[in-house]
């Protein structure tokens, strides 16, 4: 563990506090929708701040995202609050368009790990960058695939890479959206102590109320940062309603997380 805080580099050179907590809504929808969430993240624990712009829908005929636009809408919100903005990324094309609009930190969404190709393509067009990259697991629980993703950027020349434990599907229905199995991700963090864990309760839980608890789970298990869903009207939310929890809630959160540490 000594070993692991030591070689947490990126976080460092990013200057980002440990645990590092992402939040935002889990899509972009509208510029006035973006700027408003990102407002009311500002003065808090948040360092970075998360929308999707493309967004992997399960089933076809769903919002599937608002696209490049919203990548628009991340740089405003970036000048105004200064917080860094992350999004997702499942092909070059999405790859070269956050890099055109400076997004600070790109994550591959758990359908895209499963893919090698698809993950290959996004390491080649992200090769040597200095930004951030985020490996969700796959969506089927599968350590090696996970691994195989994050060797493929590694061997990319990317150096600033962290993994995000985001629960895996099962076909029996279960108290979670997807099923933590807690020992994948503690096989990865044993086997690479060297790469931030983020815990992502909101689409392991599928439901705001089960939040707090996972999240303090994980950081329990020693992880070292969150990403939370969250959205000032999240009963109206585009896409993952019933997961996102409010800015005044995810303080609330967050604040909870913190008392339970230091008392620890
Ligand atoms: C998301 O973060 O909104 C998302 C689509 O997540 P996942 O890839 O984990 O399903
Ligand atoms: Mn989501």
């Amino acid at each position: 563990m000594e070993n692991k805080k030591e070689m947490r580099t990126w976080l460092n050179n990013f200057n980002l506090p440990h645990p590092l907590v992402i939040a935002g809504p889990c899509s972009a929808e509208t510029e006035e929708q973006v700027l408003k969430i990102a407002r009311e993240l500002k003065d808090s624990k948040v360092s970075v701040y998360r929308a999707g712009i493309w967004k992997p829908r399960t089933r076809p005929g769903g919002f599937e995202g608002v696209g490049e636009i919203g990548l628009k809408w991340l740089q405003k919100a970036k000048a105004e609050t200064g917080l860094l903005m992350a999004t997702e990324v499942a092909t070059a094309a999405h790859v070269k368009l956050a890099l055109e609009h400076d997004i600070d930190v790109l994550w591959i969404g758990a359908r895209t790990t499963v893919n090698p190709f698809a993950v290959q393509e996004i390491a080649d067009a992200l090769q040597n960058t200095d930004k951030i990259v985020l490996v969700k697991n796959p969506v089927n629980p599968d350590l090696a695939l996970w691994i195989g993703g994050v060797e493929r950027l590694y061997n990319a020349n990317i150096k600033n890479l962290g993994v995000i434990h985001r629960g895996f599907s099962t076909y029996e229905k279960t108290k979670y959206r997807n099923n933590p199995e807690w020992q994948i991700a503690i096989d990865f963090q044993n086997k690479f102590p060297d790469i931030p864990l983020i815990i992502d309760p909101s689409h392991i839980t599928g439901n705001r109320d089960m939040i707090f608890q996972v999240t303090q789970e994980a950081l329990d298990l020693n992880y070292d940062g969150m990403i939370i869903e969250t959205h000032i009207d999240p009963d109206n939310a585009w896409s993952d309603a019933a997961q996102q929890v409010t800015p005044t809630r995810l303080k609330q959160i967050i604040f909870d997380l913190t008392i339970r540490k230091e008392t620890d």
